[in-house]
């Protein structure tokens, strides 16, 4: 089991927002970011990742916790199985039983991969496998090196081999056995086999290219306890020291690009294994390199997939370039024609992307005529709006300014404006608009670690908090010096916790000094419900001196009545303004104003 050290180790290794990107698109907002929420159906990015603090929180559906409850929930695992994933890419040994279960399972993929691999080497129906990687230029050295296979035709040949020594189920779970209306049977049958590998180095999963026309021509193994190729990019475990050495990374299309890249001697290359690029990949990447370098055939690297995928890497914070290779070229036969050097000399040119976006522009439209002028203008808008770099939209203005010839400021309008279909906006606004009363500003100025509980603890208690906010001003009060979010929310009860998250997360509370809110709010939550007690207690005197028929002081006591009306008035007046501020609409504010004189 994992300890608490454990725990906090990998709070601190993990990068939280990396981590939740892979499965939520986030924006920048502030010090967090924002996103649509994963949990609920979420028409505003309600959704908020914290890295600073640890946290995420949807305002939305109320979800949230830190990095291992983010991972429990989206991949529905246990805490144990989340905390190992983590300690895993983390880095951090992690004792426990599931360390064997997973260990075992790598075992079970490295014999099926080392029967596969058999198979080329060997088998009699091998041989158009071997007649396949020599025509691409791979011999044995090669397969060894890379672990290439050959899974043989018919439908149990692994089956047969090893679902009596590790179970059917097993093999199943690890996508080698598919389980059919009939019956398990194999998964790959009669195709060349890719062994896809874990950052370490081990087969994790397979890749089945099929001879031909068969469909698909490319098959993988499905995600499986192993293997998430959303987050996994083929070659990585090779090309590891190369990208970190050269700091960037080749993006190629497919596994014998690759192969062929790495056999050439540019060791630096991966694939993303046959899907659009992920953001997680993307991120593992980043982990590596500064840049990466896309080497796809002309028509992929146009593509809409293709440019949002760059578009990916660029908000990892990766610069990306774009290796232009020859009409009907790809890296595998670029090189096998004109030699490695070929393909250096391409990546060495390699255009920066958005240059190389504009020019796909170019390309699709004419940029002469009115109607390819819009068009451009209308696509060059939606990537421009997926650039998270001001420098960079500029660049792009102006070459989208250049490329249909009118002036750069009414360009730059176009492209930065709202769209006109909002409902599929994907950029994010304005916080989540929140109003926010004393003991909401208060709690969540401490909780973000702005002011201390001795800031107020002279004037305010636990006590002075209503039930709902009391237990997280009491974990406040008793905390030592300067706990940790994640530790203040630890001991709260699921209630308490998500307003904690909530207010911790807030953004904008109120854009004027801290110091002055402090003393508006502690005002508001000490003084409001003072001078309540207070009028109740002059209205109790006030009738017994009338009833006592004491004319002086139940004239006395009128007048210390209106005054605490009128400093009442006053604190509440504040509050309304104050309100205004977090954004809500001022008329609103205003008519409850009124609302509150005519009462
Ligand atoms: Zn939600």
């Amino acid at each position: 089991m994992a300890t608490r050290q454990d725990i906090q180790a990998i709070k601190e290794r993990i990068d939280m927002v990396s981590l939740v990107s892979r499965y939520v698109s986030l924006v920048k907002s502030g010090s967090a970011y924002k996103g649509r929420c994963p949990f609920h159906k979420d028409d505003t990015p309600s959704f908020m990742v914290s890295p600073e603090k640890g946290l995420w929180h949807c305002f939305g559906c109320g979800e949230g916790g830190d990095v291992v409850a983010f991972l429990m929930k989206i991949e529905r695992l246990s805490f144990v199985e989340a905390a190992k994933r983590l300690a895993e890419e983390a880095g951090i040994a992690f004792d426990s039983t599931e360390d064997g279960e997973r260990e075992a399972m790598r075992t079970i993929v490295a014999a099926v991969a080392e029967s596969y691999a058999a198979n080329l080497t060997n088998a009699r129906e091998g041989k158009k496998a071997r007649a396949y990687f020599e025509s691409r230029g791979f011999d044995e050295a090669v397969w060894k090196r890379f672990g290439l296979g050959y899974a043989l035709p018919g439908w149990d040949h692994v089956k047969r081999a090893f679902g009596a020594r590790y179970g059917i189920e097993k093999l199943v779970e690890l996508g080698i056995l598919v389980e059919g209306e009939k019956g398990t049977y194999d998964r790959f049958r009669d195709r060349t086999i890719f062994p896809i590998y874990d950052l370490s180095g081990r087969p994790i999963a397979f890749g089945g290219r099929a001879f031909e026309d068969e469909q698909p021509k490319y098959l993988n193994s499905p995600t499986t306890p192993l293997f998430d190729k959303g987050r996994l990019l083929y070659g990585l475990s090779w090309a590891r020291e190369a990208v970190r050495e050269a700091k960037a990374a080749i993006l190629v299309e497919g596994y014998t690009d690759v192969l062929t890249l790495h056999q050439a001697g540019i060791e630096n290359a991966v694939c993303s294994m046959g899907t659009a690029l992920t953001q997680g990949q993307a991120d593992l990447l980043g982990r590596f390199v500064e840049e990466v370098v896309i080497a796809y055939d002309r028509d992929a690297a146009g593509s809409a997939a293709s440019v949002r995928g760059m578009q990916i890497l660029r908000n990892s914070g990766l610069a990306v370039r774009v290796a232009q290779l020859a009409e009907g070229e790809d890296p595998d036969s670029l090189v096998r024609k004109f030699g490695a050097d070929a393909m250096r000399r391409a990546v060495a040119d390699a255009a920066p992307f958005h240059r190389f976006y504009l020019q796909t522009l170019a390309a699709m439209h004419d940029p002469s005529t009115v109607t390819g002028k819009e068009r451009i203008l209308a696509e060059a808008r939606d990537f421009y709006r997926g650039v998270q770099s001001l420098p960079l939209q500029q660049e792009i203005a102006k070459g989208v300014a250049e490329l249909v010839d009118l002036p750069f400021e009414g360009v730059a309008r176009e492209l930065g404006g709202r769209p006109k279909r909002a409902a599929s906006d994907e950029t994010v606004d304005a916080a989540p608009t929140q109003r926010f009363a004393e003991e909401e500003i208060l709690l969540s100025l401490l909780l973000r670690g702005d002011i201390r509980w001795g800031t107020i603890a002279a004037v305010a208690g636990p006590d002075d908090f209503s039930a709902p906010y009391r237990p997280i001003a009491e974990a406040l009060a008793n905390a030592d010096e300067s706990p940790t979010i994640s530790e203040l929310i630890e001991g709260l009860d699921e209630d308490a916790a998500r307003r904690a998250r909530e207010l911790s997360l807030a953004e904008n509370v109120f854009d004027r000094d801290t110091g002055r809110a402090v003393q508006d709010a502690l005002d508001r939550l000490v003084r409001v419900p003072a001078l309540d007690r207070k009028l109740a207690e002059l209205d109790r005197e006030i009738r017994a001196s009338a009833e006592a028929e004491d004319w002086g002081r139940w004239e006395a006591l009128q007048r210390e009545s209106t005054a605490c009306m009128l400093e009442k008035r006053s604190l509440a007046s504040e509050k309304i303004a104050r309100r205004g501020m977090y954004g809500r609409d001022q008329r609103e504010a205003r008519s409850e104003a009124e609302e509150d004189e005519s009462r």
